[in-house]
């Protein structure tokens, strides 16, 4: 324990509730599904984790960091989710989906401890409307929410492949001060293309997050060099993309709340295994920097 804001516990706090995931949604996306398979596959590593469900969000929550018009169409199945459709199964788990990543950021930000919560979807959500799978924006309304909770600023460590517009419209829309936002993709949608380089360079980037009470690390699996679309860092680098980024927030003794974003690869029955795996190594690294180090 470095600064002795921490819990001495190793015991890491997974917000998981079945309701967050749907059994079906037609998309070339897993997002909607992903939620128990995840939770699944953390289950059975070995390593001391603690299942705890939680309260969904309400629609005026999550009216906070959207348009009141679209939170509506969207539960009333008269407006497109960000999958492009008006699944009634998908607007049932929204609120349980927001509700995870949520419990993940106040629970870590008032126990100064790490959390995880098995969410995608969130980054693409603008103000008004959703897109690239992403129907809220569970990231910003946890920012909002854990900023009423006292935390002064907020950073948003976004290492999906793709850039996280949909957070960078909803800062701009509704003034918000507070939030320091880095994405691994370029505002032009271009990502880095040497890995080996991005990894050398994300220290002095996470450094400039020392002045957050937490940050809300969107962990995403799409950047692996095998993902249709992705293709940058190898599975080693990725693990080290998590290791640097746990290691570097517990010098700064920065709880960090993770969420998993995108991943899209598919093992040969379809499934969705090879993302699986990195979402596993991701509490993994987390599980080993809060343990040895
Ligand atoms: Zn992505």
């Amino acid at each position: 324990m470095s600064d002795g804001r921490r819990k001495t516990s190793n015991m890491i706090k997974i917000f998981f509730d079945s309701r967050q995931s749907v059994s079906e949604n037609d998309s070339f996306s897993p997002s909607a599904q992903k939620p128990a398979q995840v939770a699944e596959s953390w289950r059975n590593l070995g390593i001391p984790v603690e299942f705890s469900s939680f309260i969904p969000c309400t629609k005026k929550q999550i009216k906070l960091v959207h348009k009141a018009a679209y939170v509506d169409g969207v539960f009333k199945g008269t407006h497109v989710n960000g999958f492009g459709n008006k699944s009634n199964q998908v607007a049932a788990a929204l609120p349980w989906v927001c509700g995870s990543m949520v419990a993940a950021a106040l629970y870590a930000f008032e126990n100064k401890t790490n959390t995880f919560s098995p969410t995608s979807g969130a980054h693409h959500a603008g103000y008004e409307r959703g897109g690239g799978f992403c129907t809220f924006n569970f990231l910003m309304l946890a920012a909002v929410l854990v900023h009423q909770a006292g935390a002064q600023r907020v950073g948003i460590v976004d290492c999906d492949m793709h850039f996280g517009d949909g957070t960078e419209n909803i800062i701009r829309k509704i003034g918000i001060d507070y939030v320091q936002h880095y994405s691994f993709a370029r505002s032009d949608f271009s990502g880095p293309d040497d890995g080996q380089n991005f990894i050398d360079h994300f220290p002095d980037e996470l450094r400039k997050f020392s002045n957050c009470d937490i940050i809300l690390y969107n962990a995403g699996a799409d950047p692996h060099i095998n993902d249709p679309l992705g293709g940058v860092l190898t599975t080693d680098q990725l693990r080290s993309r998590d290791f640097l980024l746990f290691l570097c927030m517990k010098k700064l003794g920065i709880p960090v709340a993770t969420s998993l974003a995108g991943g899209y690869q598919r093992d040969e029955n379809g499934g969705i295994k090879p993302v699986l795996e990195i979402h596993d190594n991701t509490l993994l690294e987390c599980h080993r920097v809060l343990t040895e180090y």
